[in-house]
Order: structure tokens, then sequence, then C-alpha cells
């Protein structure tokens, strides 16, 4: 009988213990699960940018559902799209249809394209205020290394503002009133050579834009995946301070941007070039040169940088001048914002253009040699101008032979006559 108590005892603890653990595991797996919603840019009608025969919202929508897709290998966690068909919604539209999922973070997925089809790389936008800034940048700042990674060229994470001082960028500015953190990527220029390798092999890179921005979600929360074998619970977000008011964007242009000619190289026009260019509340982004004054420029370069938002001070490279005419040598440094500054103009004397050495003719005996003659035989048979004359001498000694001997042949003849006739007569 105390046995049986023991035992009803022990089984009532037990019961007791698992059920305060699957309470608290419960509680904890709820406060953890991590909500995100991801909004394919565009749709429908707006189709967002487009350039050769490749149309924004056909990539976005690929590209989130590849990240959703991604995203759900990942424990506790929970992924919506604003949109999984080819519709139009209204950015606040979207921003509410975070709200009512009572998403953690939105992430609005973009391609770009430039006025002058000039920029290329990839950025993030993100809010300009209070813990919307915070969050976002530390997300951006883990996206921003996945862009790099793929080889893209970072063009930094930033803030844009309109005229009375609100994110520009309404997908954020209607988050943030909403209270949902938000980033908006842009993936790459479409318009731009440097980037097209990134997605116009196949579409299978713009799958692989999502599994990346994927994984930069899943560090940012601190998620793990069985199935893929990660855990990024103790993944270290870099740290950002709460800004006073607005982040602004960069309106000043790089204070220094000045060029020096260390060398130049008169059979190739190779022109060694030593800039500097600085921008005291930002960085160099991109640089281009001119040999007409400025007039016309080459296309942007990628200035060097040791992270995205650091640029060095110098940069020595050459550039390939045109030949027979003066050269009027002006460079220009952008930095993070497309702000730029030209630098002063060197004139360089016209570089002559190598004298290029005729190339002889073939001979036509060698010509022969090596090709099929159809008119040899006809060539063989014709006679040379000394073997024609020669012919012509014989042809006249043995006329002239035969003419003296028929001469002598009739002389004889006319000789002998008389003397028959002589001798008839006796
Ligand atoms: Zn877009």
């Amino acid at each position: 009988m105390q046995k049986r108590k023991r035992f009803q005892i022990t089984l009532l603890l037990l019961s007791a213990c698992f059920g305060i653990w699957f309470a608290c595991d419960c509680k904890a797996y709820a406060d953890n699960e991590v909500v995100v919603v991801i909004d394919p840019g565009h749709g429908g009608e707006n189709l967002g940018a487009q350039y050769d025969g490749y149309t924004e919202k056909d990539m976005t929508m690929v590209v989130a559902k590849a990240m959703q897709e991604e995203l759900q290998k990942f424990e506790n966690i929970t992924v919506y799209l604003t949109h999984d068909t080819d519709v139009d919604m209204s950015l606040k539209e979207r921003a509410k249809f975070a709200q009512e999922k009572n998403a953690d973070f939105l992430f609005s997925i973009h391609f770009n394209a430039s006025v002058n089809h000039n920029l290329f790389g990839a950025e993030v936008w993100i809010p300009a205020y209070a813990d919307f800034y915070v969050k976002g940048y530390q997300f951006a700042e883990i996206q921003m290394a996945e862009f790099e990674s793929m080889g893209l060229y970072s063009r930094g994470i930033k803030t844009k503002l309109n005229d009375i001082g609100e994110d520009y960028y309404g997908i954020l500015r209607h988050c943030s009133s909403m209270g949902i953190p938000s980033a908006l990527l842009e993936h790459c220029h479409l318009d731009q050579e440097n980037d097209k390798l990134f997605y116009q092999h196949s579409e299978e890179q713009w799958k692989e834009f999502g599994k990346r921005d994927a994984e930069a979600v899943a560090k940012y929360f601190g998620l793990k995946s069985e199935s893929k074998g990660v855990d990024y619970s103790n993944y270290e977000k870099v740290s950002v301070s709460m800004p006073k008011g607005a982040v602004k964007p960069d309106k000043s242009a790089p204070e220094v941007s000045e060029i020096e000619v260390l060398s130049v190289d008169e059979e190739t026009a190779e022109i060694t070039v030593k800039m500097t260019a600085t921008d005291s509340d930002g960085y160099i982004q991109y640089y281009k040169y001119s040999f007409d004054g400025g007039l016309t420029y080459s296309d942007l370069q990628k200035w060097p940088r040791t992270v995205w938002n650091h640029s060095e001070p110098e940069h020595t490279f050459k550039v390939t001048a045109p030949f027979d005419r003066e050269i009027d040598l002006r460079l220009c440094a952008y930095n993070g914002f497309d702000v730029w500054t030209e630098s002063n103009c060197i004139t360089l004397e016209a570089i002559a253009a190598p004298v290029i050495e005729e190339v002889p003719a073939p001979q036509k005996q060698e010509y022969r040699e090596i090709s099929y003659e159809p008119y040899a035989e006809t060539e063989e048979i014709s006679m040379p101008m000394g073997e024609t004359v020669k012919l012509i001498v014989l042809i006249v000694l043995i006329s002239l032979l035969i003419a003296v001997i028929l001469f002598a042949m009739i002389a004889m003849l006319l000789k002998a006559r008389p003397r028959n006739k002589r001798r008839r007569a006796e």
C-alpha cells in the first residue's frame, strides 16, 4: 500500500514538472517566434525598372519567393509575402499587411536603374529615425556583407529624406508610422554593364539573391536550422547608437579632388595618374576620367575602399589616352550619395600614333608554290621569247638550205640538156 502511494506521488510530481516545463517552453517558443514580411517590389501595372528585356516586378517576385522558401528552412519563423501574384498594391497597403501580421520586420525587394545608366552596385535604404534606424542599420550591415560576398559593389547603407524631412521611401515611412522596422533592398542595377553578370545568366541567379537575403535575415534574428545545419543564435550584430533626430544623407560634394600625372608612355599612350579624393563626412565611391577637359567622361570606375564606408585618400592608376591630339586630362570623384567634384585639369601634348610598317605583298612565285595553279599547263607550253627567235632562225636556215639544194639541182638539169641534143645529132 505504501509502495503504491509512493508511486502515485512520484507520478504526480513528474506530471507537474513536465507541465511546468511544457508551459515554459511554449512561452519561450512563442516569445522567440519571428514574423517576417517580404514585399516583392512593384506588381501588376506597376512594372518597376525595365531594361534590356528585364522587368523589375518579375525579378522581385522570384527573389521574394526564393527568400521565403529559404527562410522557412529555419526554426521559429513565419514568413509572409505582401502578395504572391502579379498584382499592384499601394505602399500603405503593403505596410498595413505587415501590421496585420504583427510583423517584426518588413523587407522590400527591388532592382535598380539610374537616369544616366551609369551607376552600378547594391544598396540598402533604411529609415532615418530612432530605433527604426538602429534596427535597419543592423540588418543592412549583414545584408551588405552578403551582397559583397557575391561580388557586388557596395553603394552603401543610406537614408533619404523628402522635402518635409520624412523618410523619402514610402514603404519605409509607412512601416515606421505603424511601428514596424523595415529595409529596402536594391539588389543591383539593370542598366549598367558591371551588374549584368549578376542576373543575366539565368533565373537561378535571381533565386540566389533570395537565398542570400534569407541568410541575412536569419543572422539578424539569430535563427537556427537543423536541415541546413546552421545556428546563428550567437551571431553578433554591429552596435549602433540611437540617433537624435534624423540621420541625414550626405548632400555635400567631396572636398578634395586633385590629380597629378606621374608618367606618360609615349608608345602605348598610357598615362599613370595619382588622384587624391576625400569627403570629410562620407567616403569616395566612384571616379571617372576625361581627355577633353570634362566634356565627355569614361564610365564610372570603382574607387578603392577598405570597407564600404571608408575610402582610401589616394588612388594611382593608368588610363589610355587617344593618339594624335592634345589631352586635357580631368577626373571626377563621386561620394556615396552620387555627389561629385571635378579635379584640376592637366594639359598634355599630343602623343604621336606609332608608325605602322607596311607589310610587303607576297611574291607571285611564293603564291604559286602554296596554291593550286589551274593554268600551269598552258604556261608550261608557252615559249619564252629567246626560244621563238632560235626557232625562226632555224626555219630560215633550213629554208635557205632547201633553196640552195633546189637551185643546184635546177642548174645541173639545165646544163645536162644541150649535151644530149649534141649526142643525138652525132
Ligand atoms: Zn523598385
